[in-house]
């Protein structure tokens, strides 16, 4: 069991139960640093035809975007129109771009490198996050990376989405987990990267444990920062027309048994990883199964925190090194 290490602060260095992203974002930069969404008019080999035309069975990524998002703007534009929105809502200081639609390194490294630098050159821009597939990943993007590294904060998002090859075949994703960890372990080796993971849970077929024993799977490898799910049925998804015909084949967390379980999960979690996403946040517009009711995100968080203080539980209290 891992101990806290006094009576006010964890290993993460301050008193909430895990290791927060927006704690880890303030104490990095000592000021409030926004992502800013951007379209860059990119797909996915999942969709064009290069692995599968359907994509993940679970995926509609548009109608997504923030409205300030139009891929029909340029990069530098759309930061420009991102910045203003934001900042009629949060005090920011500065941003990082957010590549998040589609996967965003499939693309000629020519393409990729204009794109990428075009968000850096502006002002207010510190660094970029960019969302993809572990399949979509090669030795001239990481030297890409790696170089802009050397001056931008640079964070790249893995979509792992399960650590089962069974699941992973079964949702339609097009590469198993074995490529996801290969892709991590790739770019762990290089300076200055930023890695994190996402994953899903409440995949049809995956029980409770198999679930939890991610935790365990996930904590061996060189990651920074981990985004959980909660799986949601979104419209315009192969996973709609299943839900429609036949609502059993999910099991859908309702909120009570997803903050349990998610608890259970951060219990076994490496104490390291940033947790940057507790859970989904699709607007509910776009979903079909049932959502929590009309809770904030920020409601939803405070019961996370509120039920571990119940439960006097951590993260990581029971990561076994
Ligand atoms: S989830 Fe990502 S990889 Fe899967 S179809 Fe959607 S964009 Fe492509």
């Amino acid at each position: 069991m891992i101990e806290k290490s006094n009576s006010t602060n964890y290993l993460w260095g301050h008193s909430r139960r895990f290791n927060a992203y927006s704690n880890y974002m303030q104490k990095k930069f000592g000021k409030r640093i926004q992502k800013v969404s951007l379209d860059c008019g990119m797909t996915c080999p999942n969709r064009d035809g290069t692995i599968g035309t359907g994509g993940c069975h679970y995926c509609n990524n548009d109608g997504f975007n923030p409205a300030y998002c139009n891929s029909n703007n340029s990069i530098y534009q759309q930061i420009e129109d991102g910045i203003f929105f934001l900042s009629q809502r949060y005090r920011a200081d500065e941003y990082l771009a957010y590549f998040q639609t589609y996967s965003n390194t499939y693309a000629e490294i020519s393409r990729l490198e204009k794109i990428y630098n075009d968000a850096l050159s502006h002002p207010k821009i510190r660094g970029l996050v960019i969302g993809t597939r572990p399949d979509c990943i090669n030795e001239d993007i990481l030297d890409l990376l790696e170089k802009l590294a050397e001056t931008k904060e640079i964070y790249i998002e893995y979509g792992i989405e399960s650590c089962y090859n069974k699941t992973l075949q079964s949702i339609n994703r097009g590469h198993d987990f074995e490529t996801s960890v290969m892709t991590i372990e790739r770019t762990a080796k290089r300076k200055n990267i930023n890695i994190c993971a996402h994953l899903i849970f409440g995949l049809p077929g995956e029980s409770r444990e198999q679930m939890l024993n991610e935790a365990e799977i996930i904590s061996k490898l060189p990651l920074n920062s981990i985004k959980l799910h909660q799986l949601q049925i979104i419209r315009n998804t192969f996973f709609e027309k299943l839900f429609i015909k036949d609502p059993s084949y999910f099991n859908i967390f309702t909120l009570e048994e997803y903050l349990d379980f998610i608890i259970d999960f951060l219990e076994r979690i490496n104490p390291k990883f940033i947790v940057e996403r507790l859970f989904s946040e699709a607007p509910p517009r776009h979903v079909i199964s049932h959502v929590w009711g009309k809770l904030r995100n920020d409601d939803v968080i405070r019961r996370v925190e509120k039920r571990m203080t119940e439960r006097d539980t951590w993260q990581g209290k029971y990561f076994r090194t």
